[in-house]
């Protein structure tokens, strides 16, 4: 546990900061995560969207529709294109890019989701839940996670 969580974009012209623990911490395999991070699937950190501010620039926001066909708002940096987060238009959280994450070891994942999307080679050898798309259950994660934590103390 950190006082505060901190991070940005590749060429440093965004930060952000948030002060409370995540509500969850997952690794998505849909096809837009491979997109928005460019690589083999997204690592994704769930704030209180009260808690997530911007301590330096503007992101830039775009409209992006999930593979679960909810629409949300993806914030990326206007300057060099690094993906900060995306906010699902249903919910009070903000789903934080970890890659951006100033200290990649705060967290761990307890979960992978959109297994049906995952790449042909990637291996589950981690032993964590696996579901094919995302929970049905909105509290799924969450319930993981605060599971997670309490064994973890
Ligand atoms: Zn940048
Ligand atoms: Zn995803």
């Amino acid at each position: 546990m950190a006082d505060q969580y901190t991070g940005g974009c590749l060429c440093n012209s965004f930060r952000y900061q948030f002060k409370t623990e995540p509500q969850t911490v997952y690794i998505c395999h849909c096809t837009e995560c491979q997109k928005i991070s460019s690589s083999a699937f997204g690592m994704s950190v769930r704030v209180n969207s009260d808690d997530f501010k911007t301590t330096r620039g503007t992101g830039k926001l775009i409209k992006t529709t999930a593979d679960s066909g909810q629409t949300k708002k993806v914030l990326f940096c206007p300057e060099c294109g690094t993906t900060i987060s995306g906010k699902p238009n249903s919910g009070s959280f903000i789903v934080v890019k970890a890659g951006t994450l100033d200290n990649p070891n705060w967290f761990r994942p307890i979960a992978h989701i959109w297994t049906k999307s995952a790449q042909s080679w990637f291996s589950f050898s981690d032993g964590l839940p696996k579901y094919r798309q995302a929970p049905k259950n909105k509290d799924e994660l969450n319930r993981l996670w605060l599971n997670y934590v309490s064994e973890t103390k």
